[in-house]
């Protein structure tokens, strides 16, 4: 529109210049009029007489189709199960939620944060084993989104165990303050350890193979100790001859390869993914801290080092630092089938 007020503005300055010159016609106003654009269109001179002689070049103006916007899609949250026992975990996966900020869920104490995966957000989010049963609200929010799901808890019947331990054992071991403080640094250090990497494959095997071993304290097992020390066993106790082999349940790096008075020669593995695996009690340990081990490396031999009353291994996994059942790991995996975007 402005380019063509322009042309005509400069046609009509021309005419009334010409015209004035001649003194013709009087109606025509002249340069510096007053007179409204609009009467000097109505004039009856017509345009194309002066357009030859007066080349205006105007650049056409291409105005940009407007396009269609895409259809946003709608967010779509998946939970792999509403009902799960303490000890269980929960894995949230997220689809078309813009989660390139951290997004965090709070559940039953725990602060989990969403992790890229295969085109797709992921959340692992472990039930502690001493949960009370009961109906729990899981919730977040991203932007506008708000997910909201009711999670049960269901109750676990827990085993108990009281264990007799020898006094100068207990002495050296649970009753040795220096002891206990640098378990629990330990213990903080790496329990909460979390990649975004995930180094793991497929299924989990079991950390001493084929070699039979009796399960002398299961999971989730309440203790008493013969001091009168209490502790939730979140570990399976594998008892099997010293000397056995330890391998690597799966994939990963080794996060921790040491001597603590409380645990004895101590391997961590972290498999990636805030998914780790912890081995005590070793007489000898094959790995040092920062190797990377395949699934089934050899890393260590079954002892009875630190707070131990026989040879064997304690075994644990676990995940964003919730320790679950290993064992449920070693035969269903970590729900991998779920994990799986669909491909479109
Ligand atoms: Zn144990």
């Amino acid at each position: 529109m402005k380019n063509n007020i322009t042309k005509k503005t400069v046609i009509a300055l021309l005419v009334a210049a010409m015209l004035s010159s001649c003194a013709m016609v009087e109606d025509v106003p002249t340069i510096g009029s007053d007179a409204p654009i609009s009467s000097i269109e109505s004039s009856s001179i017509p345009e194309e007489s002066f357009e030859e002689e007066v080349p205006v070049v105007i650049e056409p103006v291409e105005e940009e189709p407007l396009e269609e916007p895409e259809p946003i899609p709608e967010p779509v949250v998946y939970i792999s199960s509403t009902e799960v026992e303490p000890g269980d975990y929960i894995i949230l996966r997220a689809e078309n939620l813009d989660l390139k900020d951290y997004t965090f869920v709070d559940f039953l104490d725990y602060h989990r944060e969403f992790i890229a995966k295969d085109g797709g957000w992921y959340c692992f989010i472990p039930v502690k084993t001493a949960a009370d049963p009961g109906s729990y609200k899981l919730e977040f929010s991203v932007g506008d989104f708000t997910y909201s799901e009711t999670v049960k808890v269901l109750e676990r019947k827990a085993p108990k165990q009281y264990l007799v331990v020898a006094p100068s054992t207990l002495e050296q071991t649970l009753e040795d303050d220096a002891v206990r403080a640098a378990f629990n640094e330990f213990y903080q250090e790496y329990r909460w350890y979390e990649t975004g990497i995930r180094f793991w494959e497929d299924d989990f095997m079991m950390p001493l193979g084929d070699s039979w071993y009796n399960e002398t304290t299961k999971f989730g097992t309440f203790r008493t100790f013969s001091n009168g020390d209490t502790e939730w066993h979140n570990a399976v106790d594998m008892a099997v001859g010293g000397g056995t082999p330890i391998y690597a349940t799966n994939s990963g790096v080794i996060l921790f390869a040491d001597y603590l008075g409380l645990t004895g020669y101590t391997i961590v593995i972290n498999h990636g993914m805030g998914v780790l695996s912890w081995h005590y009690h070793l007489s000898s340990m094959k790995v040092e801290t920062g190797d990377a081990v395949e699934k089934g490396d050899f890393i260590g031999r079954v002892g009875t080092t630190g707070l131990s009353t026989g040879n064997h291994l304690h075994f644990a996994i676990s995940v964003g630092g919730i320790f679950v059942d290993p064992l449920d790991v070693t035969e269903n995996g970590i729900d991998l089938e779920f994990w799986k975007v669909t491909e479109e």
